[in-house]
């Protein structure tokens, strides 16, 4: 498997973005990224799906669109299509038939920012989830560094501060979003995790001072998607975005906070008898499953069941559980960062079945 790392969730002039699609491309490369997926509100831009190249380095840019009823007041359930061939924003009026819409399509869905408090300091309203009896979804957005950074604005001087020191911001999902996840995934679902940027680079005044709130680039270089695809990216658009979309629909992958360092490497697999599973899938525990993790560097991590703690392990690289209970597994690993613990890495789940 090939470790491709993917930032998505961002706007450009087409919606309420600073930065046009080319001006993405490039900040991309900058960052190193191999994937940036743009997805504007209620449109579905046509026409710039390509690579773009810097020297011999590329980045592959794809379009998806984040759909909501722009006339439900206030303006919840947004939702993140990827891979659908037409445009979808005309059925947002019910996040149901929106989905059934994205299935027809041939697209994938995840639920944006499910949990999204209001920030009243500086007049946001509250854009959660709340459609949770829908089905025909993917997964959802466990970590929205925009939403994560409105969590953080109890006051406009935290507004302020916090435009100044971005670096700062990121400590993880929201704690309701992961309690969601998990709920879901108790239900017996197949729920993926990704990480979002909802990059927008607006502009923000404050009496004299005027910022651009975390350029692109800034937010390429932190809370990002890893992917695994069964081959290296071959250079053709349509196959490479086929491989892409797969690996998201099957939830090879993980959420890693760049920032601190890169979490590049990281491995959660299961090995059993005669097969090994990924992130993302099934595997029998019939005559047991070896669950190992590899970490990037030496860390706090932690292996959850079915939602609870199970096992932790501090300042480790290598970490290992045998086991022959059916369950959800997934790992989350923790990093020490400007003065503070942060979440460092969010795994999609492992499902071990009977
Ligand atoms: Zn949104
Ligand atoms: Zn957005």
């Amino acid at each position: 498997m090939d470790e491709i790392i993917v930032n998505l969730h961002m706007h450009t002039p087409y919606s309420d973005g600073q930065s046009t699609h080319s001006e993405i491309a490039r900040a991309a490369l900058k960052a190193g990224l191999d994937v940036v997926i743009v997805t504007d509100h209620n449109v579905l831009v046509n026409g710039l799906e390509d690579y773009y190249r810097d020297g011999d380095r590329r980045v592959l840019l794809l379009v998806g669109e984040e759909v909501h009823d722009q006339a439900r007041d206030p303006q919840k359930n947004h939702l993140l299509v990827l891979g659908a061939n037409r445009e979808l924003a005309p059925l947002a009026y019910d996040p149901q038939i929106l989905l059934d819409g994205v299935k027809k399509a041939d697209g994938i869905a995840f639920i944006a920012h499910p949990v999204d408090p209001a920030a009243p300091a500086v007049g946001e309203a509250d854009i959660s989830w709340e459609a949770w009896d829908v089905q025909g979804y993917a997964g959802l957005e466990l970590w929205n560094a925009f939403s994560e950074f409105k969590t953080r604005l109890k006051t406009r001087l935290h507004a302020v501060f916090y435009a100044y020191n971005p670096r700062r911001i990121a400590r993880g999902p929201h704690p309701n979003a992961l309690r969601k996840w998990d709920e879901l995934l108790s239900q017996g679902r197949r729920v993926v995790a990704i990480g979002g940027s909802d990059a927008h680079a607006r502009l923000a005044s404050l009496g004299p001072l005027r910022r651009t709130l975390f350029p692109y680039e800034f937010h390429f270089r932190a809370v990002n998607t890893h992917i695994f695809v069964p081959s290296p990216l071959s250079g053709d658009v349509t196959e490479d975005r086929r491989l892409i979309l797969d690996a998201l629909a099957r939830g090879h992958a993980f959420i890693g906070y760049d920032l601190p360092a890169p979490t590049r490497g990281f491995r959660f697999t299961a090995q059993g008898k005669d097969c090994q599973a990924w992130m993302g899938d099934e595997i029998s525990c019939k005559s047991g499953v070896t669950l190992q993790i590899r970490l990037p560097r030496r860390a706090e991590c932690h292996l959850l069941k079915d939602g609870k703690a199970l096992k932790a392990w501090h300042n480790r690289e290598t970490c290992t559980h045998i086991t022959a209970e059916p369950g959800v597994y997934r790992v989350e690993v923790y990093t020490h960062y400007l003065g503070r613990r942060r979440g460092w890495i969010y795994s999609n789940p492992i499902y071990v079945i009977k």
